[in-house]
């Protein structure tokens, strides 16, 4: 099966998309690859879908590539006496640490890092943002507040301290439970929430071991802060607008999404940009312009996936919104002011053997019109140095690693096929020309530009450009 599209679709599973024929639906109409958001659902649901999906790849021989989401230090509020309260602008309330149950004037909020943490002035934002308050008066066990914007505040609401650096970790013991479990499962994807320094993906690295790639949530404004380190660490950045969106001032929202696709496109990593895309699909058949609207910036910016959330887990039209963002996205880079935009920004290569060959693979297949550009890669290094190019051609990758051909289906523009390492140019071409053909790719007549590395099998050492007669 042959996308038509280079930007991937990520689609989250959850309630709405767990049985083995709604995940073929949605993996027919586009899904490149599946979350599975620990957030929300037992294990047991998750390696149930993760069962489902590997079944589906063993089916269809395309390899798929499977997130794991962790929830991450998602802070919420104590309980109520009364269930619920209403709050008024100019009200005063406290957060503090007893545990007996909230009412009008206070509740608990049993997290003393905020408190340490908190200053005089500092805003708290409740139920995503719905609510605003600013804190008069700190101590290391409470803090009095003023409400400046007020409404509803019930059980266990999240709350969001957008300007403070919470001195805590990534990862909670449920993370780390999911963690182990997910890497038992065999998920391809791990991706860390409310990541905040570079150093927050240390733990994270160590327990994986290499045993699947890193993505970093952006949802913190001092990740944004730290933006360049954490991409640097990071194998994958997501921009994570709905915890973004909730700390950061909406208008502040756009240009800070371009600011990290752009430092991705620039690092060579694959970027996601993830939540809301299609949101009023969760309840009507069709998205409204401007969620398309939404969808397509994404794609003229040069991401290399778009997500969904609660559209494809939880909404009434799980498969027509991976559809409808497989056509936006098809449709975006068929238009005639995709190119010139994607050309305009794209990163100079950088002085290493493997960025010379990808950016010489891109221009010499344009020049001759290729049907494809061919690239082997082992570790998936290379693939990424050919995907930063961003080529008119579709990119045929080629590895004898079923792990790196599942984590390159987030991959803009990468078709990955597994198949054993060639061991001369002969088998190299045969090779690359036979795939291409079975893929729909090329046929007769057609000419394939065609990347290695020599000697073959040696990751990291790119240094071939063959150009190939089917
Ligand atoms: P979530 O992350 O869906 O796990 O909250 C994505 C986001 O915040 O946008
Ligand atoms: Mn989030």
């Amino acid at each position: 099966m042959r996308r038509r599209r280079k930007a991937k679709i990520l689609a989250t599973l959850g309630p709405a998309s767990s049985d083995a024929e709604t995940i073929r639906a949605l993996h027919e109409a586009g899904a490149d690859v599946f979350r599975l958001n620990f957030s929300h659902g037992s294990q047991a649901d998750h390696a149930e879908r993760y069962r489902i999906i590997r079944e589906l790849e063993q089916e269809t021989g395309r390899p798929i590539g499977i997130l794991q989401d962790l929830q991450g230090p998602k802070l919420r509020i104590g309980r109520f006496a009364e269930g619920e309260i209403y709050l008024k602008r100019g009200d005063p309330f406290r957060f503090d640490l007893s545990e007996a149950k909230g009412d009008q004037s206070r509740v608990n909020l049993p997290h003393p890092e905020i408190f340490a943490a908190i200053e005089v002035g500092a805003h708290i934002l409740l139920d995503d943002g719905k609510l605003r308050v600013e804190v008069v008066r700190r101590d290391d066990e409470s803090a009095d507040c003023k409400v400046i914007t007020g409404g509803p505040l019930s059980d266990r609401k999240g709350i969001n301290v957008p300007t403070v650096l919470m001195p805590i970790s990534p990862l909670t013991q449920k993370d780390r439970d999911d963690l182990r479990f997910g890497l038992e499962l065999g998920v391809d994807w791990v991706a860390l929430s409310f990541v905040q320094r570079p150093e927050d993906l240390a733990e994270a690295k160590r327990l994986i071991a290499g045993r699947a790639a890193l993505m970093a949530k952006i949802e913190k404004p001092s990740a944004i802060d730290n933006l360049s380190g954490i991409v640097e660490l990071a194998d994958a950045i997501m921009v994570a607008r709905g915890d973004l969106g909730v700390e950061l001032p909406p208008e502040d929202v756009p240009g800070r999404q371009k600011e990290i696709v752009q430092t991705c496109r620039l690092a060579g990593k694959p970027v996601v940009v993830a939540t809301q895309m299609l949101d009023s699909m969760v309840n009507a058949p069709a998205p409204t312009r401007a969620e398309a609207s939404d969808v397509a910036t994404a794609i003229y910016d040069g991401s290399d996936a778009v997500m969904l959330s609660a559209e494809s887990a939880a909404g009434h039209y799980p498969v027509e919104s991976v559809a409808m963002m497989d056509r936006i996205i098809s449709r975006t880079e068929a238009d005639a002011s995709y190119r010139p935009i994607i050309t305009a920004l794209k990163p100079e290569p950088e002085p290493t053997g493997a960025d010379a060959i990808s950016a010489a693979a891109a221009q010499v297949a344009q020049t001759i019109s290729a049907a494809a550009i061919v690239t082997y890669t082992t570790s998936g290094s290379t693939a990424l140095r050919a995907a930063r190019e961003r080529p008119i051609v579709p990119i045929l990758m080629l590895t004898s690693e079923l792990g790196t051909a599942r984590r390159l289906a987030v991959l803009w523009g990468a078709h990955c096929v597994v198949s054993p390492d060639v061991s001369n140019f002969h088998e190299m071409v045969d090779k690359a020309c036979a795939v291409a053909e079975a893929e729909e790719y090329a046929g007769h007549g057609d000419r394939l530009v065609i990347t290695a590395g020599v000697p073959f099998g040696t990751p990291g050492s790119t240094n071939v450009l063959r150009i190939a007669w089917i």
